[in-house]
């Protein structure tokens, strides 16, 4: 991949000098979907897939910026000057950012750089691309001028970055993920203070399956930022009678005690994904520790039926795909995960099972939908690194 890479930035800027090549990866999450900005637990992984950069220091203070998966795009021009979120900037926004807040945190570069970035996994489909390349920006950063700061820390500046400099109010899961990844373990995430520990995934004759809808919505942003906001105000009116920080504070039976208190029928069903998934997190992540994978696929589903009629993030597309992998023999678990409005499903399927997974799911999402999902067989990665 180094070659590869430095073949990308020789023919994007004509030399090669003086390019350090880094990585971070994608992350899936297995269950905990939208409690990362609740309070909540998550247990996701990283990937082996992610984004690639190639990265080289300039003289002046510009910054040039191409990316193979937007080639039409072309080389991009700015500078340290300008380093203000625009349209224009596209992509190169999610980078620009990360430089302005580690300058917002005294860490502050003088010159410019060339970059060029090249992911081998999929753009804007649940698999937190966007969290890989911020990931990788502060990693690169870090590496390039010996700023001290920790992969938490590089996780905190991703998110910091994504809410205000991009404007999505994305909790801290994916770049955790992304930053904190460790082969064959999944990261079982206090999103309230942070602590967590690794869970190792050995799941014998199974596999972590990704099937891609394909599916991009728009006003995602939008529809993602209501949904916090509405949770937000569930709080509120919550904590008027039970001392709680975030939603992910309270039990099942809390919850259902006080839930009159919130005053409207859709944030009552908001709030009610935000508290049960938080404990069917928790509880799937037991079932693990005891050998019940047959528990945790059950969690996966429970969780998909909250998020597709209580948190209202599916889509007709992604519930064909869940509802066809349920119907297969040796499909443990299926779900819809990340964000959501489309993106992808993840499921634990068995060996033996993963063909005819496939064949049934892509029969069912070409007579209902008219389209062809793709299907990734995931391997569970590390964190950011240098090549
Ligand atoms: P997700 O994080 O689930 O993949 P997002 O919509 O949050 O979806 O992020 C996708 C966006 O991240 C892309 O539209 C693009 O702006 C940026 N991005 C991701 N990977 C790359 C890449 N390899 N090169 C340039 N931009 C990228
Ligand atoms: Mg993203």
């Amino acid at each position: 991949m180094k070659d590869k890479m430095i073949d990308i930035f020789t023919k994007a800027y004509k030399y090669n000098e003086g390019v350090s090549v880094f990585f971070a990866p994608g992350r899936v999450n297995l269950i905990g979907e939208h409690t990362d900005y609740n309070g909540g637990h998550v247990f996701p992984v990283a990937l082996s897939i992610g984004t690639y950069g190639a990265f080289a220091k300039r003289e002046d203070n510009r910054l040039r910026f191409y990316s193979a998966n937007f080639e039409e795009a072309g080389v991009i021009e700015s500078s340290l000057e300008d380093l203000n979120p625009s349209e224009e900037a596209g992509w190169t926004n999610y980078l620009k950012g990360i430089i302005w807040t580690f300058a917002g945190r005294g860490m502050k570069i003088e010159k410019g750089l060339d970059i060029v970035l090249w992911g081998n996994i999929p753009n804007g489909s649940g698999l937190s691309s966007s969290a890989s390349i911020e990931v990788l920006m502060g990693y690169a950063l870090r590496e390039l001028y010996g700023f001290s700061v920790t992969n938490v820390e590089l996780a905190q500046i991703g998110q910091y970055s994504e809410n205000n400099f991009n404007g999505m109010n994305c909790g801290i899961m994916d770049q955790f993920a992304s930053a904190m990844g460790k082969k064959d373990n999944a990261i079982f995430l206090d999103t309230a203070d942070l602590s967590f520990e690794y869970a190792p995934i050995a799941l014998k004759d199974k596999k972590i399956v990704v099937t891609n809808s394909k599916v991009k919505h728009s006003l995602v942003t939008s529809a993602y930022n209501d949904r916090r906001s509405s949770c937000e105000l569930a709080l509120k009116e919550l904590q008027g009678a039970v001392a709680i920080k975030g939603l992910g504070d309270l039990s099942v039976e809390q919850f259902e005690e006080y839930k009159h208190l919130i005053k409207d029928e859709d944030r009552v069903k908001k709030a009610k994904h935000a508290v049960y998934e938080n404990i069917r997190t928790i509880r799937a992540v037991q079932a693990l520790k005891d050998n019940d994978i047959e528990a945790f696929g059950k969690l996966m589903n429970e969780s998909h039926v909250s998020l597709r009629d209580d948190y209202d993030v599916s889509c007709p597309e992604i519930d064909v795909l869940v509802e066809a992998a349920w119907s297969v023999d040796g499909v443990t678990g299926s779900r819809i995960t990340g964000g959501g409005f489309g993106g992808c499903t993840v499921s634990i399927v068995e060996d033996r099972a993963i063909d005819s997974f496939k064949e049934v799911v892509t029969k069912a999402y070409k007579e209902k939908c008219d389209m062809v999902p793709e299907f990734y067989v995931v391997e569970i990665g590390n964190g950011p690194c240098t090549l």
